[in-house]
């Protein structure tokens, strides 16, 4: 699906079937984390101090999201870039992440505390909200805010797993269907930025 271009009609298809699916995790996913969660509230953005996996078709939504507002995409490849810049210093801790075990989790803590932002976070707001990544939306603390800040604790309740599980196999099953692999790879604002370079809509080292 690399070399796909924005503007192909199969491509368009699946772009609008998948940024639904996404839409509709997400909503489903706000009200069973308010049930989980007294803390969690608009304005507070701990967790996108985060560096969180993302799947290939949340990649393609959120890169095609960016491409329909000039605005939104030149703010958010300035502050990728800025990012980048900050993660020079970080790259042995960044590939320290990448580990699916123990070992990973702890450096994604450390991560955090770095206080390295998501580049689609604004003054405090996710700037693509309805289709945030599903790692994003699942995040759900048990802590107070103030405690989630260096010390993070998420809990997911059964309800919660069952729609990532069903979501994430409805979008791996899109993705094939046009032919793209489907898989999860790490840093949102890293993955969109790759992104847009691949589809030639901004230079490949920005
Ligand atoms: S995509 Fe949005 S919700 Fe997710 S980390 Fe980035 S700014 Fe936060």
């Amino acid at each position: 699906m690399g070399s796909r271009q924005f503007d192909d009609f199969l491509y368009q298809r699946y772009l609008t079937r998948a940024k639904q699916l996404l839409a509709e995790f997400n909503r489903k996913m706000s009200v069973l984390g308010t049930r989980e969660s007294p803390f969690c509230k608009e304005g507070c953005a701990h967790c996108c101090n985060h560096i969180f996996f993302v799947s290939s078709a949340e990649i393609d939504i959120i890169a095609a999201q960016l491409l329909q507002d000039e605005m939104l995409l030149a703010r958010f490849i300035e502050r990728a870039a800025q990012r980048e810049r900050q993660l020079m210093n970080h790259a042995e801790l960044l590939n320290a992440c990448e580990d699916p075990g123990e070992a990973g989790s702890l450096a994604a803590q450390n991560f955090m505390r770095l206080k390295i932002p998501c580049a689609l976070l604004d003054n405090d707001r996710c700037q693509i909200y309805e289709i945030r990544p599903m790692t994003c939306a699942s995040f759900v603390s048990i802590v107070p805010p103030r405690i989630c800040a260096s010390d993070p604790k998420g809990s997911m309740s059964a309800a919660m797993n069952q729609l990532l599980a069903e979501t994430r196999q409805a979008l791996r099953k899109l993705s094939k269907s046009i032919g793209g692999a489907h898989s999860d790879r790490l840093d949102i604002s890293r993955q969109v930025l790759k992104r847009l370079a691949e589809i030639g809509r901004i230079p490949a080292s920005p």
